[in-house]
């Protein structure tokens, strides 16, 4: 290449916008997928949350909240880095409608800021993603908890396993359920490798927690082939007063201005 063709081609690479994948804004860091009007918008938790399900609490309030004070489940506690709404909603459904692959990093970085914000990690856990069915994958063509996975493994300096667990079945979607439904409809239908998973720690990942019907099946799978212990870290955590509202189509949601 001559000298003038590869002064062009490096210019070009500098001053040619990408689309921030949530508003369309231009952006001129080519290696971020989200504008930096949008990353500081994006709502998430305060210092104040559930030491047990993660969920942010009013000023001032007790370390439990009223739901976990009765409840038990196989995973000692959960973080997440903020509610399912508003940018960090439309940034997962982005991530799995559209392919915004991209975004599983972004998504990785909120979440390790959290969990170092409540630092109760202790470091030798191994990064296990909830997987999805070979239906799902094919259909989808990756797995949007294993992409975030990896890049929290890597900046948090944790192992990374992304087969240590199956999804033995498919189910119904999850969404379309009743809660009970949700239990029973997950009976049987994960597996765990136990040769990956027997003694040690384990930090499990899906991208958002709803009634955690889910969680609790892979973390009770993940405890009977000998896991010490399951963590669980979601990119965000739906409250039950969102829990009614559907999701709507993917290109309604992103192409909404609004905040949810
Ligand atoms: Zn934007
Ligand atoms: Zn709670």
């Amino acid at each position: 290449m001559g000298w003038l063709a590869h002064a062009v081609s490096n210019l070009t690479a500098i001053i040619v916008p990408t689309n921030c994948s949530l508003c369309g804004s231009a952006i001129f860091d080519a290696t971020a997928p989200i504008c930096d009007n949008c990353l500081e918008n994006i709502v998430l938790w305060g210092s104040f949350r559930c030491h047990k399900c993660g969920r942010g609490l009013p000023l001032g309030s007790n370390a439990v909240c009223p739901e976990c004070s009765s409840k038990r489940r196989a995973y000692v506690y959960a973080i997440s880095a903020g509610p399912y709404k508003g940018r960090l909603r439309k940034m997962i459904i982005a991530l799995k409608a559209v392919k915004a692959t991209s975004l599983a990093i972004p998504i990785a970085e909120l979440m390790a800021e959290a969990i170092r914000m409540d630092g109760r990690l202790a470091g030798d856990e191994i990064v296990v993603p909830v997987p999805v069915s070979a239906d799902t994958l094919a259909g989808r063509g990756f797995n949007q908890a294993e992409l975030i996975g990896d890049s929290l493994a890597k900046k948090l300096g944790l192992d990374f396993k992304p087969r240590a667990l199956k999804k033995v079945r498919s189910t119904p979607d999850q969404a379309s359920l009743s809660r009970l439904y949700r239990l029973r409809n997950l009976d049987g239908c994960f597996s765990a490798k136990e040769s990956l998973v027997s003694g040690r720690s384990i930090l499990l990942l899906d991208d958002v927690i709803t009634t955690g019907a889910t969680a609790q099946a892979c973390a009770t799978v993940l405890r009977a082939a000998g896991a010490r212990k399951v963590v669980l870290a979601t990119a965000a955590f739906t409250l039950s007063d969102d829990r009614t509202v559907p999701d709507g189509s993917a290109t309604e949601i992103l192409h909404s201005g609004a905040q949810r």
